[in-house]
């Protein structure tokens, strides 16, 4: 038998209004505080628990998709393909640029995998794939190694930035690739990527936004 727990009214009330003040506080969360909800967020279960109904949400979206022979989808890499939760909590959910340029030369970085269940659905129906990510040209043969390691085996391309494209934000440069694979006869179904400069701008299709706490690009 069903039991109803009825609440009165001015609790609800009460609650409310303290959660309104509480968010409207100009002063921040401590840092160490803030620190330690992330951790115990990525190592709890519960950032994986949220990726894997993004992930089944993407796979219900794309299930209704009409799938063509120039059909792609574009993948993000950092903290959508790859993991670098280990590097980011050894440096303290900073970031300091040596530290993450030897990882991710190093070419170990785990998948996730979630977005790896999401890239092999998406080949089975028949898919290409396309890896485009702001990663710098040097780091070109080493993410390449590194996908293919984690079983990121089958993908048409694989885009870094060139030397020239350095100074370009995100958007626009993410925007611009997927301007001239357009142009280059690719129906762009989707765009998978945890920041929203992966995935807004001209020609992204269904939208997947992997969940993370751990940084912000700004555009
Ligand atoms: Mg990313």
């Amino acid at each position: 038998m069903k039991s109803i727990i009825k609440i009165p009214f001015n609790i609800v009330l009460i609650v409310v209004v303290a959660l309104q003040l509480y968010s409207c506080t100009d002063k921040p969360v401590n840092l160490s505080v803030a620190r330690e909800s992330v951790k115990e967020y990525y190592e709890s279960g519960k950032f994986d628990e949220e990726l894997n109904t993004v992930i089944q949400e993407a796979k219900d979206k794309f299930s209704k998709a009409e799938f063509t022979k120039n059909s792609v989808v574009i993948f993000d890499i950092d903290e959508t393909a790859l993991n670098n939760y280990e590097i980011s909590k050894k440096m303290g959910y900073g970031y300091v640029y040596e530290m993450v340029h030897d990882w991710t030369q190093g070419a170990k970085v785990p998948a996730f995998p979630q977005v790896k269940e999401l890239y092999d659905y998406l080949l089975s129906k028949g898919s290409k794939i396309i890896f485009l990510t702001a990663r710098e040209y040097d780091e070109y043969d080493a993410t390449y190694k590194n996908l293919i390691n984690q079983g990121y085996t089958e993908f048409d391309t694989l885009i870094t930035k060139n030397n020239s494209e350095q100074e370009m934000k995100s958007l626009d440069f993410k925007s611009a690739k997927r301007d001239e694979l357009v142009q280059r006869g690719y129906d762009i179904l989707g765009t998978v990527g945890d920041q929203w400069s992966d995935l807004e701008g001209p020609h992204h299709g269904i939208q997947v936004k992997i969940p993370i706490y751990l940084y912000q690009n700004v555009y």
